[in-house]
Order: structure tokens, then sequence, then C-alpha cells
């Protein structure tokens, strides 16, 4: 812990906070690598770190992961991954 302290007095964040950090919804603060969700938070969108397939709405039981760079940029929740079913993603998902 006296690691911990010295890096809280000098005002730099410990590389696990920074994770936790950038992990975490900019908008509500909540911990998505802890599965915390706001459901009507847009940068959450409803879901932490994984949803079902938003293009079919999960008919084709593919996951994506969510994109946090462009979550964090955009405020509103982003998600990487491929619909099985071949359905086109709406476009407010990429
Ligand atoms: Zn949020
Ligand atoms: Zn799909």
């Amino acid at each position: 812990m006296e690691d911990f302290q010295s890096y809280r007095d000098n005002g730099v964040l410990t590389l696990e906070e920074l994770r936790n950090h950038y992990s975490s919804c900019f908008t509500c603060g909540v911990s998505w690598s802890e599965d915390h969700v706001s459901l009507d938070c847009s940068e959450c969108g409803g879901y932490a770190m994984q949803r079902p397939c938003p293009a079919c709405d999960g008919q084709c039981c593919s996951i994506w992961s969510r994109d946090m760079a462009a979550s964090h940029h955009s405020r509103q929740a982003k998600w990487e991954g491929q619909c099985k079913g071949g359905w086109k993603v709406p476009e407010r998902l990429l």
C-alpha cells in the first residue's frame, strides 16, 4: 500500500487506476469491467463490456464487444463484432 500512497501523493494515477478509468463510462462513471451499467446512459447503452449482436437483436447468437475508445469519444455506446446472420448494422452503432 505504500507505493500506492506515494503515487497518490504525486498526483499520478497508477496503471491499474488508468485501466479502471478507461474501462468505466466517462458519462456516468460506472465500471464496465465490473459489469456495472446505467440503463438510461447513452454511453453505457444498456450493456457493460459485451452485448448480444445489435444488428439482429441477438438472433444470430454472436456477442459483440464494446469499442471503448469509440464509446468514450462519442459518448455513445459503440460495439465491435460481426453478425452471423449477415444483417446490416444500423449506422448509429458503428
Ligand atoms: Zn454510462
Ligand atoms: Zn446478428
